[in-house]
């Protein structure tokens, strides 16, 4: 392996430690408790592992850290209804809502029903507009803590290439929107998308957001770009592997993240990061560096 490793989960606990200090500093000098809640609908086990997780690390960061646990039958009035009492709610500043959503709730309704302000998935209509228009709203989670890692790489990614493999709105678009910002020229690719190597080859950043298991192989990769690899799969053997042949590319990239150990721990440590700055803007304070 010739790549330099970017190690998400020390950058996620670097970035934890920054929040922590940033809560413990906004109790001392203004009482202020940074609260997160999670509202968790049925009994789906990937959820439940995820929602503990988001618990446990923000009372970790010394944050307010609640979940509501609403059984799998809930109706979409009691979700919107308990949405509607947390945003309310002066001691939430973050409310995040696991997805996926029993069928008969519909999750984007859900979702447009958050008080922007609060809504620390980033996944308001209103936050996508602030992410590709002028900033200031929250940026999603997964694409957020991308940068950070990308960051430890190319300290100024501006000018470079950047190819992102994947569309989605919690991840594809808005890394692109992200990459667009930082100035670099994006290129989205996706399932449609005639000549994916080729594209992938003029890339000096290489995001791949796909959800296939090591679709993205060594010679699709241009020597010495920074790979990031969102994708997490799980192969018929258990392991857990990304969207990009890990020991292939290695051999070419510049830099690359390691699945599982890149992306994954990126995406707490960023839900932490978006609710001291909601807390923060919620009562007119500065936000700390984070
Ligand atoms: P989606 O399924 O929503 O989107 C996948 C995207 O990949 C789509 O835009 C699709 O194109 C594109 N695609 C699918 N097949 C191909 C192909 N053969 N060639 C080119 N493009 C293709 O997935 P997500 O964005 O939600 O997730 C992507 C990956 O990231 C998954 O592995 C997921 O598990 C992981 N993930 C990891 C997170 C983390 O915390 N690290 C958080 C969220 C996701 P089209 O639009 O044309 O259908």
């Amino acid at each position: 392996m010739s790549a330099k490793l970017i190690d998400g989960k020390q950058t996620a606990r670097e970035s934890n430690a920054r929040v922590a200090a940033a809560v413990a500093g906004l109790k001392a000098s203004h009482g202020i408790v940074p609260g997160l809640t999670v509202v968790l609908v049925g009994e789906d086990p990937a959820s439940k592992v995820y929602v503990a997780s988001k618990e446990r690390e923000a009372k970790a960061a010394g944050m307010n850290s609640t979940a509501h646990r609403l059984p799998a039958t809930a109706t979409q009035d009691e979700v919107l209804a308990l949405v509607r009492r947390l945003n309310a709610d002066a001691s939430v500043h973050g409310i995040l809502v696991q997805l996926p959503l029993p069928r008969q709730v519909d999750a984007q309704a859900v979702i447009e029903a958050l008080d922007p302000d609060k809504d620390v998935d980033g996944f308001h209509t209103i936050n996508t507009g602030r992410l590709w228009g002028q900033g200031g709203g929250l940026v999603p989670c997964t694409p957020q803590g991308s940068m950070l890692l990308l960051r430890q790489a190319v300290e100024r990614p501006a000018g470079a290439h950047a190819v992102v493999v994947g569309r989605s709105m919690i991840v594809g678009k808005p890394v692109a929107a992200l990459l667009l910002a930082a100035d670099c020229t994006v290129t989205v690719a996706h399932s449609k998308s005639r000549d994916l190597p080729g594209i992938c080859r003029g890339a000096d950043i290489l995001i791949a957001a796909v959800g296939r298991p090591e679709m993205i192989r060594g010679g699709w990769v241009k020597p010495g770009a920074v790979v990031i690899d969102v994708g997490i799969n799980r192969t018929a053997e258990g392991k857990l592997v990304g969207d990009v042949a890990f020991a292939e590319a290695a051999q070419v990239a510049g830099a690359i993240t390691p699945v599982p150990g890149g992306v994954g721990p990126m995406t707490i440590a960023c839900l932490l990061r978006n609710t001291v700055i909601a807390a923060c803007r919620q009562h007119g304070k500065p936000v700390p560096a984070l």
